[in-house]
Order: structure tokens, then sequence, then C-alpha cells
């Protein structure tokens, strides 16, 4: 037995001619088109409605669905490229592509019917934003503690009751995967996946979240009451909605640990360009060892979590489970990410510590990575179940 979680293949993190100019591509468009939007975005708290179009004409929005449904036929490292590379500017303006991408079409892609994929895919491409409702007032660690129920109408239909909370994209999506319990006397083996339209009879979006970070991100309540599904948008099999969930949230981490290593070198960025130009005691701060020293350890361990990211991004490319891996990305690229972007705000001294820089939104945003898709603790229970057994 080993606890060495890549033992089964050599990690494989190179990127590819075509990975590397994919991120290219989506660093010219983060610099153009994320960045002059980034501050406006953050004082509205409110995602600037004209970046999403922009997104999907990009591909952003389907990345690793097939041409033939109109996606752009990538990997799953063009995910994680593409959400580090906006997160570098504004990781609340990455989340949504992040969502659409890991959360929303991963399940589409492996779980839709032939029907599904034909009426729902071409328009996640195009123009439809997706969420991913699994979470509630109840149930956020112990997610199948969940509530909401789908009765059962005897022709194959359902109804769905109930109220979900947390759910990013809310404001914006048009799609929402919402997990139901369809058979409370089982267990989390009642849990069933549903696909819900907004425009569904008593279905409407609540109170949306005031947050630390991430603010341009919406987070919302959901409100389902008394809203008919058919039974033609039942997502995988009834009963199996748990499964669905484990699987789409261990890709979810993946992409948290996408945003963290982004986030992170945002911040570090910002931090050294500033450290070139300070100056104190006759020279430039960046010229002092002891800024240096820090400097270095920090591009070190954010290296370091790149790379655990990368690593389970092509381990779930090859077929490898990454449940552990995944939850390790995630895990050490949110603890890297948080005390590089407390680092950053440090170096910056005073002006640091004001909206006139950048690092102290980096900072913020930052703190979301141990919280969502299984907070910091949930990972290490992952992670300590599968090295103790
Ligand atoms: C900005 C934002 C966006 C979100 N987006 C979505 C979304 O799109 N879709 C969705 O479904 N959900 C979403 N969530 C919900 C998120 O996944 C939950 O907040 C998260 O899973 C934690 O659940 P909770 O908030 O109920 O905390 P709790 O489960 O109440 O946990 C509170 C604390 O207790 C700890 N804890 C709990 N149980 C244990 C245990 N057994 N052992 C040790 N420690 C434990 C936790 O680690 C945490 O520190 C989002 C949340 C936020 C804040």
């Amino acid at each position: 037995m080993t606890n060495d979680f890549s033992s089964q293949r050599p990690p494989l993190t190179t990127l590819t001619d075509d990975e590397l100019a994919f991120r290219e591509a989506v660093a010219d468009f983060t610099n153009g088109e994320v960045r002059p939007r980034v501050q406006e975005m953050e004082r509205a708290a409110k995602l600037d409605p004209t970046l999403i179009p922009k997104y999907f004409e990009l591909g952003l929005m389907g990345i690793q669905v097939p041409e033939q449904y109109g996606g752009a036929g990538g990997n799953l490292m063009m995910v994680t490229i593409a959400v580090e590379e906006i997160s570098k500017a504004d990781a609340a303006a990455a989340i949504m592509v992040d969502v659409q991408n890991t959360l929303v079409l991963y399940p589409m892609l492996t779980y839709a019917s032939d029907d599904q994929k034909a009426r729902y895919l071409p328009r996640l491409c195009t123009d439809m934003v997706g969420a991913y409702a699994l979470s509630e007032a109840v149930s956020g660690s112990d997610a199948f503690a969940l509530q909401t129920r789908a009765t059962a109408q005897g022709d194959g239909s359902w109804v769905l009751n109930g109220r979900k909370l947390w759910i990013t994209n809310g404001a914006e999506a048009e799609f929402f995967i919402v997990f139901a319990n369809a058979a409370p006397e089982k267990g989390y083996k009642g849990i069933t996946a549903f696909i819900v339209e907004r425009g569904f009879t008593g279905f409407s979006v609540g109170k949306k979240e005031d947050k630390l970070g991430i603010r341009a991100s919406s987070t919302c309540e959901l409100i389902l009451d008394n809203v008919p599904v058919p039974a033609a948008n039942v997502l995988g099999p009834v009963g199996q909605g748990y499964k669905i969930a484990i699987e789409t949230l261990n890709e979810g981490r993946i992409g948290i640990g996408a945003q963290m290593i982004g986030n992170a070198q945002g911040a570090l960025d910002a931090a050294v360009a500033y450290l070139k130009e300070r100056k104190q005691f006759g020279k430039a701060l960046a010229e002092f060892q002891g800024i240096q020293f820090q400097v270095a350890q920090a591009a070190t361990e954010l290296e370091a979590a790149r790379l655990m990211v990368y690593n389970a991004t092509r381990q779930k490319e090859t077929g490898m489970d990454i449940a552990v891996t995944g939850a390790m990305a995630k895990l050490y690229a949110s603890q890297v990410c948080q005390q590089v972007t407390s680092l950053a705000v440090e170096l910056l001294g005073g002006a640091g510590y004001t909206k006139d820089y950048p690092v102290e939104k980096f900072y913020r945003d930052a703190k979301i990575g141990a919280i969502y898709e299984g907070t910091s603790n949930m990972q290490l229970q992952t992670i300590a179940k599968a090295v103790l057994k």
C-alpha cells in the first residue's frame, strides 16, 4: 500500500503548443476586456453584462463541449488555464467561466441524454449561463441532508419544492442543475438531479448575498415553489444525484485550485511591480534581501500549488480518480493563495491596505477558496480517509 497518489503515473504538467497558444489568447482577452472593468465591477458588486457575450464569443463557456454542439472541442487543461488566466485579473469574473465548464457542462456531457444534449448544449455554448444548485441553508458540508423535495406526478414528470442557497451565477443563469430528494426514505440514495430553466412556473431567484470577496460574482438564493419539471429533464438516473454531485465537484475543485493560483499570481505580480518602483532608505524595496527572500518563497509555493492543480487536471484527462489529488490541489492552492495575497498586502505597506491598489481585493478574494466546493476541513477529511485507510 502506498500513500503516494501520483505513483500510478508520472505527473504530466507540461503544456502543449495548443494549450500555450490558448493561454496567450485568454491572457490577451483578460488584459484587454476583463482588467479594465475590474474596479467598476467590484464597486458595483456586479459582473459587467457586456462581458458575458464576449466569454461566449471566445468559446470560453463551452471549452470541453464537442464542436458538433457548438463547443470549442478543447480539454480540461484549457478550462484550468482559462480560469487561472482570468483570475490573474479578477477571480469573480473567472468563476462564471469555471462554474459553466466544470459544474454545469461536465455533468451535462457525462450524464445528459442525447435529447438533453441536443436541446441544451448548443445554447449553453452560445448564450445560456448555467448554475449548479446543491447547497441549502441546512445542508452545506453535509450536502446530502438537503431538504428540497421532488414529488413524482405519475406521468413521469416531477414537482420540485424547496430553497437553495449560495448559488453562483444565480443572477445571470437561465439554466440550473437542481439537486432534490425524490425518495427521502432512502436517504441520500433518493437524491436526483433535475434540469430547471429560469422560466419554469414557480421558480424564482431570491436574495443576492453581499460578500467579503468575489463581489462581482452573483451568489443567490433560489426559490422552488411547486415547480413542474418534465420527465425529459431528469439528469441521469433517478436516485443517482448524489453520485453526479460528487463527481461534478471532483472536477470543480480543479477549477477552484486554478482560480486560487491565478488570484495569487495576480497579487504577486502587482507586489513585484510595486517593489521595483517604491524606494525606502535610498533604494528600491526590491533590492532588500529580506524582501527578495519573501518573494522567492511565495513564488516557490505558488509554483508547487500550480503543479498540483495541473497534475490533477492531467490525471482527470487520463481518466484517473482525482478525488484525493483534486482535494489536495484545492486545499493547498487555497492555502497558498491566502499566504501569498496576505504577503502582497504587507509588501505594499499602507498602500496595500487601500483600494488604490489591487492587492487588497486579491486578499479578500483569496478566502473563498477555503469555503466553496467543500471547505478546507472537508478536503482534509477526504485526504485523511485515503491516507489512513
Ligand atoms: C460565494 C459562495 C458561492 C457558492 N456557490 C455555490 C454554488 O454555486 N452551488 C452550491 O451548491 N453551493 C455553493 N456555495 C455553498 C458552499 O459550497 C458551502 O458554503 C460550503 O460547502 C460550506 O457549507 P456551509 O456554508 O453550510 O458551512 P458548514 O457546513 O456549516 O461549515 C461551517 C464550518 O464547519 C466546518 N465543518 C462542518 N462539518 C465538519 C466536520 N464534519 N468536520 C470538521 N469540520 C466541519 C466547515 O469546514 C466550516 O469551517 C457557495 C458558497 C459561497 C460562500
